[in-house]
């Protein structure tokens, strides 16, 4: 290396414009990179900060910071520009006072069951659960000395049965996987809060556009944020909004040390995919309207499970609750499982894949997959059968996906 002037002013990183060069040696200009200033004008497109840390210029100001979640940005496993942008965006949508944006969906249901919950708690979560978050409960009774009773997601009078001194929270779906039954959230959220108890809603397969839990009485909203709302299948991350920024203050200080923290890459694609959002779900609700009243009718088809159809369990709740009945969709096919297994290989439009909420149209077999670790009693209570499909209905148009399902059904 060779020998530069010594240094004889500390660069002003407080001020981008103003990081003055001279006196520094190259080897240090080329880290205290400048930043230019934005004045007088300002992005349109929310910037990805991709930092992971903030400078500060007054050591009072950065100890304060460092304890509080809505002061100055720190660290960004507290949270970063970007990603308060999706926090911000996601609260507005559910009418929520804040929220914590996570790596995944399940960084965010465990933010909020870990963050809540502690051994010799009792929990009481619907029967009909996403899959990884049944596993997770399984841990928590297994490893952590937590207790659960499963009832009906439609069912308040189960749920006050349920409900014991040391019942913390009430875990709920909006919209469940794969037959798409519709929590009652007024009549559960109500008796919830009666008892004293906090609930939790996974709004992932509704969105906040179709459905707002905590104007139903919901405390906690999750969301996987890889589905719909990112709705591109190139992300993945989650978000848990809070009804009372005490709620969310608590769990934020267990967030931080979790460290299930999104990405500002991640929430900046989850930002710029919620934009479309409301086009989006108009679209996958049409669509799959199309295509569930035209399975109905076809011959190898034995049910319909779509809470739009007048026959399905949850059709008037759904009516009250919803905006709109979602994209997500399954059947039953009348050859059990091997017309299942025939129909997965015969798709050529729809994707075999698992996920969902994405502009591509999907389908997946719950009972081989998704849903491969319930026993053959559980597989029943949740009304999965061995020809069950699920379809996970994207945006193409419609009479292509029917082509599509109606040429792999024949
Ligand atoms: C996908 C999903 C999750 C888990 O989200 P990840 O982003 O995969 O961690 C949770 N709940 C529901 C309803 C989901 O569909």
């Amino acid at each position: 290396m060779t020998e530069s002037r010594p240094e004889t002013s500390r660069p002003d990183t407080s001020h981008p414009e103003a990081v003055r060069s001279e006196g520094l040696r190259p080897e240090t200009r080329v880290v205290h990179v400048p930043q230019p200033a934005v004045e007088g004008s300002r992005p349109i497109a929310m910037p990805i900060y991709q930092t992971s840390g903030f400078a500060f210029d007054d050591p009072a100001v950065m100890a304060d910071a460092m304890g509080r979640s809505d002061g100055p940005f720190v660290y960004g496993r507290y949270t970063n520009p970007t990603v308060r942008s999706l926090e911000q965006a996601v609260a507005g949508l559910e009418g929520g006072a804040a929220a914590i944006a996570t790596g995944s969906g399940m960084g965010a249901i465990n933010t909020v069951l870990l963050g809540l919950l502690k051994p010799g708690d009792h929990l009481i979560a619907q029967t009909s659960l996403y899959g990884g978050t049944a596993a997770m409960i399984n841990d928590l009774v297994g490893r952590f000395g937590i207790a659960v009773t499963y009832v009906p997601e439609n069912d308040p009078a189960a749920l006050r049965a349920a409900a014991r001194p040391e019942t913390r929270l009430v875990y709920l779906e909006t919209i469940s996987n794969p037959m798409t039954l519709v929590a009652d959230l007024p009549g559960m959220c109500a008796a919830a809060r009666e008892l004293g108890i906090v609930s939790v809603v996974d709004n992932t397969f509704a969105t906040g556009l179709l459905c707002r839990p905590i104007e139903h009485g919901a405390d906690i909203v999750v969301h996987s944020t890889t589905k719909y709302l990112s709705g591109h299948t190139d992300v993945v991350g989650g978000i848990a909004v809070f009804a009372s920024a005490e709620l969310h203050e608590k769990v934020w200080h267990f967030a931080i040390e979790l460290g299930a923290s999104a990405d500002p890459f991640a929430a900046w694609l989850s930002l710029r995919g919620m934009q479309t959002l409301a086009l989006r779900m108009e679209r996958h609700c049409s669509n799959a309207r199309h295509l569930a009243g035209r399975l109905a009718a076809h011959p190898a088809v034995s049910a319909v499970h779509w809470p739009g159809l007048p026959s399905h369990p949850s059709h008037e709740l759904a009516g009250k609750l919803l905006s709109g009945f979602g994209g997500v969709l399954s059947f039953d096919l009348a050859g059990g499982r091997p017309a299942g297994e025939k129909f997965m290989s015969s798709v050529r439009l729809a994707l075999l894949a698992p996920s969902l909420g994405g502009v591509e149209t999907l389908v997946l077999h719950p009972a081989t997959t998704s849903h491969r670790s319930l026993s053959a009693d559980e597989l029943a209570r949740n009304g999965i059968g061995e020809g069950t499909v699920r379809v996970a209905v994207g945006i193409e148009h419609p009479e292509d996906l029917w082509a599509d399902l109606s040429g792999a059904l024949a």
